[in-house]
C-alpha cells in the first residue's frame, strides 16, 4: 500500500463514513491494503497456484486486473458509464483515489458495490467454474445496494420499541496493527404474528 495513503487520515475517513454494506466496506479496505487472495499475492507468499486470471485466463492476475481491467470487469464499468485510465492507474490505491476524485458519494457507493460483485463473480469462476454475465453482475450489485439503502431509511422502532434510534449505530474501525478483527453479519426480522 502507498505510504502516503496509509498515513492519509481523510482517505480512510471517507471510506469508513460511506453509507454502504459493512462487508463491502471491509472488502474495499482489503483491496486498498492489497490483501485479497489474488494470484500474485498468493505467489508472493510461495503458495503454488496458476498465475493466470481465472476469469479471462489470459494474463497474470493482480487485484487491479481482476477488479478493473479484466474483460468482464471492464464491461461492467462500461455499462455503468465509468472510465478508468490504465495509463494513470498503477495500483488499487491509485484506482480508489481516481474514484474519489471523479465521483460523488452515491456513485462511489455504486462503484464499490459493483467491485464487490465482480470479486464474488471471480470467486465463483475460480471455485465453482460458474461465472455470470456483466449485465447480471451490475444489475445484482445495484439491486442489493438499493435494497440495503431502503432498509436503512426505514424506521424499525415501531416494532422494536425497546431499541432507540441511535442504539446499534456503529462505525467500522480499522483494527490496530498486530491484532485480528473478526467481522460478522446480523439481521433483524419482524416477528410473524399468529393469525
Ligand atoms: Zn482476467
Amino acid at each position: 500500500m502507498d505510504a502516503n495513503v496509509s498515513n492519509n487520515k481523510s482517505f480512510w475517513t471517507r471510506l469508513w463514513h460511506l453509507k454502504i454494506l459493512l462487508k463491502v466496506k471491509h472488502f474495499m479496505w482489503r483491496v486498498i491494503c492489497d490483501c485479497l487472495p489474488i494470484k500474485d499475492c498468493l505467489l508472493s507468499r510461495r503458495v503454488e497456484v496458476d498465475s493466470k486470471c481465472p476469469v479471462c485466463n489470459l494474463i497474470d492476475e493482480t487485484s487491479l486486473h481482476a477488479l478493473v481491467f479484466c474483460l468482464v470487469a471492464a464491461l461492467c464499468w462500461k455499462l455503468q458509464g465509468v472510465r478508468f485510465d490504465s495509463a494513470a492507474i498503477n495500483n488499487t490505491t491509485d484506482w480508489v483515489q481516481e474514484i474519489y476524485q471523479h465521483s460523488g458519494r452515491s456513485e462511489v457507493n455504486k462503484i464499490f458495490m459493483i467491485a464487490w460483485m465482480i470479486w464474488n463473480n471471480r470467486n465463483d469462476v475460480e471455485w465453482k467454474q460458474k461465472g455470470r454475465g456483466y449485465k447480471d453482475i451490475v444489475t445484482s450489485a445495484i439491486h442489493i445496494l438499493n435494497n440495503w439503502e431502503f432498509a436503512q431509511d426505514r424506521s424499525f422502532d415501531f416494532f422494536i420499541g425497546f431499541i432507540s434510534q441511535t442504539e446499534g449505530n456503529m462505525c467500522w474501525k480499522q483494527p490496530q496493527t498486530g491484532t485480528i478483527k473478526i467481522n460478522t453479519d446480523a439481521a433483524l426480522f419482524k416477528i410473524k404474528q399468529a393469525s
